[in-house]
């Protein structure tokens, strides 16, 4: 909760004339109303799994042009790609190249983009260098790794060897604060245009809109109650198609919601950063993780909007045209 924001202020009507200190008194107040900043919440987006495949729905240039675009026309100076590297043919190469271009940073997803508790400690770290090498010579580059699905494996050990492994590459953790379900949305997006069923394109965008605001308030409110303040937030979204289609209304709604958009780059510079978490609870984000290293029930660290049959729901009632 932000006390300096304007709708936390009462407005009533003094009701006589304000005596001289009072005036001088409520002067200095309205100065500090108008001066305060309009919120405290910082929030940075960030596009996981790319260059992603062509679909039915936009061919994969047509996407990163129209992601470019959309971003820039919502201000949003800088954003995170996170890249799979296996998938960096000719047209990936200049995909990622338009991104980095256009002012977002370019960072390792990974080689293969495989769950780490499927995989030996030493193959997935060859799988991380593997993307390293193919990615650190490309402009707009950043040592950062995110880990596939968020999995940072089913032991402490290997956890753990994993983190030190990254750490000697001279990487950072490409951690999210805000964890949601947009790529379920796509997926039921997707599967709808596939089958010719006929979906409503701007209710698609409302629904994506109303799903990933919720998880940031989510989050926000769980940083503020058990971290006991907001952090500059690392939203986690996929390069898919909602997101080319919806993410300058995502950015317009974000903003009416007292969220400043801020730099990647300033994002990952928050003291969280160095706040690795010691739960195995890691697949919700990090200030969930967080939350439950500071006593929260891990039921409680579960976002809205996470529930495929609810989400399955409200899908066929909001956006498939009957
Ligand atoms: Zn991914």
């Amino acid at each position: 909760m932000n006390l300096s924001h304007p709708r936390n202020f009462s407005r009533h009507a003094p009701s006589t004339r304000p005596a001289p200190g009072r005036l001088k008194f409520l002067l200095l107040l309205c100065v500090a109303c108008c001066t305060a900043p309009a919120s405290s919440r910082e929030i940075a987006l960030t596009f996981d799994d790319a260059p992603r495949p062509s679909t039915a729905l936009l061919g994969g240039r047509d996407r990163a042009s129209l992601l470019i675009d959309q971003l820039q026309r919502a201000g949003v100076e800088q954003a995170g790609i996170f890249v799979v590297a296996n998938r960096l043919d000719a047209e990936g190469i200049e995909r990622i190249g338009r991104y980095a271009a256009a002012g977002h940073m370019i960072a390792n997803h990974s080689f293969t983009h495989t769950h780490l508790r499927t995989m030996t400690t030493e193959a997935y770290l060859e799988d991380v260098a593997k993307a390293d090498a193919a990615l650190r010579g490309l402009p707009g580059f950043t040592p950062l790794f995110r880990f596939p699905y968020l999995d940072e494996g089913d032991t402490v050990e290997k956890r753990d060897a994993v983190r030190a492994g990254l750490q000697a590459m001279g990487y950072r953790q490409g951690y999210v604060t805000i964890d949601d379900y947009d790529w379920y949305i796509d997926a039921l997006a997707q599967k709808a245009v596939e089958q010719g069923t006929p979906i409503d394109r701007d209710a698609l965008c409302r629904f994506y809109v109303t799903a990933i605001t919720a998880a940031a308030d989510f989050h926000d409110d769980l940083a503020v109650k058990h971290l006991g303040r907001s952090p500059r937030h690392v939203l986690l979204l996929h390069e898919n198609d909602i997101a080319a289609l919806c993410v300058g209304q995502l950015v317009q709604a974000l903003k009416q919601q007292d969220w400043t958009l801020t730099r990647v780059s300033r994002a990952f510079e928050d003291p969280i950063a160095e706040q690795t978490p010691e739960t195995m609870l890691l697949g919700q984000g990090r200030v969930a993780a967080l939350a439950v290293d500071h006593g929260a029930p891990k039921a409680s660290v579960f976002g809205p909007y996470e529930e495929e049959a609810e989400l399955d729901r409200l899908f066929a009632e909001q956006v498939i045209v009957k």
